[in-house]
């Protein structure tokens, strides 16, 4: 292991909700944290569009512009962000040590682990060899590119159901490919999904391959029941399957469930291990609300303020 390069008294990973909140509070109990933002600084919120259900914006905004003032309000409290992604960590004694960039280490005393979850991919070779070449797991992100074009995207769950109809107000025609005979999805989107007419459900289907060489051309979809086969023209595919939690770093030293989501101890933020905490969507697979990651920040802030005055141990 290198030399530490520095100690810090509270350090957070990640950048979304969580992370930003566990920072305004840190920061406000005079604990000087320091965040590092990750590979996607701001998190998910930055690849979505309008936000209607964060209380306090009575009008809606904007995913990034909303996770800029959350950064701002970080900064403001005193907060130190920085770029930079966590590479690995050592938790087998105090304090702990987190590597950064593959090249310094920090030392702490308490990490509250804000690390978010990231799209799933099909993983199918055609999905890998034509990525970035009509295929994306963001429809917001990319679906502009497609205005005026048909498209098609896989999934059933309120991602693919807001996704399909974001995708519908610019694209002449969607494909839905749903693998049951039922969409996972909310009712209300669903009905939504169903109600708009230009977007073509494929029931009990699943992707065979995507087409093109250079650029996507085609879906080739299979029928579960009757193994039939058929291709639609297409020029974009998006994949809507859900998500992971980012923890990879963290196997081998904290509990997680069999999906990877970091275990924490009911109606807390702590995990197996004294002084790491866990916010946000790498703990949280059931509501993965920008609020509820928020209220998670604020847990972890307090539980680690409190680990670190000495009253828990
Ligand atoms: P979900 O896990 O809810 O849904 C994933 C969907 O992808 C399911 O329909 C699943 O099918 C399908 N799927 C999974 N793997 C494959 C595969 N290999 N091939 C084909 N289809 C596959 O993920 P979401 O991202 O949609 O939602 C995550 C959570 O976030 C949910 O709790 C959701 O309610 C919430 N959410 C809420 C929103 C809102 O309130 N506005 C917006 C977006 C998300 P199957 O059903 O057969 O398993």
């Amino acid at each position: 292991m290198s030399a530490v390069s520095e100690k810090v008294e509270v350090l957070i990973i990640g950048s979304g909700p969580a992370g930003y909140t566990a920072a305004i509070y840190t920061a406000r109990a005079g604990l000087k944290p320091v965040l590092y933002q990750g590979i996607q600084p701001g998190g998910q919120l930055t690849i979505t569009t309008e936000v209607e259900n964060y209380p306090g914006y009575p009008e809606g905004v904007q995913g990034p512009e909303m996770m800029v003032d959350f950064e701002k309000q970080a900064t403001r409290m005193g907060a130190d962000i920085r770029y930079g992604i966590a590479t690995k960590v050592d938790f087998s004694k105090q304090p702990y040590q987190v590597q950064i960039d593959e090249e310094n280490w920090i030392e702490t005393n308490a990490i509250i682990i804000c690390t978010g979850a990231s799209a799933k991919w099909l993983g199918i070779p055609s999905e890998e060899r034509l990525n970035g070449m009509g295929v994306s797991a963001c429809a917001v992100c990319d679906g502009f590119f497609f205005k005026g074009k048909e498209v098609a995207i896989v999934g059933a769950g309120d991602t693919a159901a807001e996704e399909a109809i974001y995708l519908s107000k610019l694209c002449t025609t969607v494909h839905m490919i749903v693998r049951r005979d039922a969409m996972r999805a909310s009712k209300v989107m669903q009905e939504r999904v169903l109600a708009t007419p230009n977007i073509k459900i494929y029931w009990n289907s699943e992707t065979d391959e995507i087409l093109g060489e250079n650029k996507t051309e085609g879906v080739r979809i299979k029928n579960n029941i009757t193994g039939e086969k058929t291709t639609i023209a297409i020029s974009g595919f998006f994949v809507a399957i859900g998500h992971q939690p980012n923890s990879d770093i963290f196997k081998g030293w904290l509990d997680m469930d069999e999906a990877g989501y970091i275990k924490t101890m009911a109606g807390t933020s702590k995990t197996n291990i004294a002084g790491v905490f866990a916010a946000g969507d790498v703990q949280d697979k059931i509501y993965r609300q920008a609020v509820t990651a928020a209220g998670s920040g604020c847990m972890a802030a307090l539980d680690a303020e409190r680990y670190l005055s000495g009253l828990e141990n």
